[in-house]
């Protein structure tokens, strides 16, 4: 099991002491933040668990080692030809949308279809899937999204369940996540926007 450290909106020397500390991978969401700060932070896998812009893929994919927030193929497109003009091999994650409350991410039912195609494009290699769970009191609802995540992943191929964060990473695990991603709980709260 892996924990990403999800480091947006906290300052670079407080990822850099939980680094130094014995974390392994970061995660962050905003490509203008990681520009500015990843600089300065050594020694960690990193993730970009974002929106993802096409014509913003030549920049994630200099700054990052993994892209989990690949959710149509236009997506891939982009990263596949930046990898490429960089000589890069870049992991990526299929993100599925299993929540009400989530705007991005593809249907479970496209993802693996999704997930031939991104096999197709050169110097991408498909890890597994990634979702966010549902915001929701009721604990079957969250249980529920993460089992349909998890059935998704031999469609996809790869053997990341990246599933599960502050609130909800419990029930993750238990559904088999592989990666939960772990902002406030590991770092606190974060800066104001
Ligand atoms: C912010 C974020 C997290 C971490 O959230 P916490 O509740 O602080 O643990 C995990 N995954 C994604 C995609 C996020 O945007």
């Amino acid at each position: 099991m892996a924990i990403v450290g999800v480091s947006k909106r906290q300052p670079a020397a407080v990822v850099q002491a939980a680094i130094d500390a014995g974390l392994r991978e970061i995660g962050e969401n905003y490509l203008q933040e990681a520009r500015e700060k990843l600089p300065a932070i050594v020694g960690a896998r990193r993730h970009f668990i974002g929106h993802l812009q096409t014509n913003k893929a030549k920049a994630v994919v200099e700054l990052f080692d993994v892209v989990q927030s690949v959710d149509r193929r236009e997506a891939g497109v982009a990263l596949s030809r930046a990898a490429v003009a960089a000589g890069k091999e870049l992991e990526v994650l299929v993100q599925l949308n299993i929540s009400p409350t989530e705007r991005f991410g593809c249907d479970p039912a496209e993802a693996g279809r999704l997930a031939e195609a991104l096999r197709g494009l050169p110097n991408l290699r498909v890890g597994g899937v990634m979702a966010l769970g549902p915001i929701s009191d009721d604990r079957s609802v969250v249980e529920r999204a993460f089992a349909r995540a998890a059935a998704v992943l031999p469609q996809v191929g790869g053997t990341t369940l990246s599933l599960g964060m502050s609130a909800d990473w419990r029930i993750a695990l238990r559904a088999g996540s592989t990666m939960i991603r772990i902002g406030t709980a590991i770092f606190g709260p974060r800066e104001a926007p």
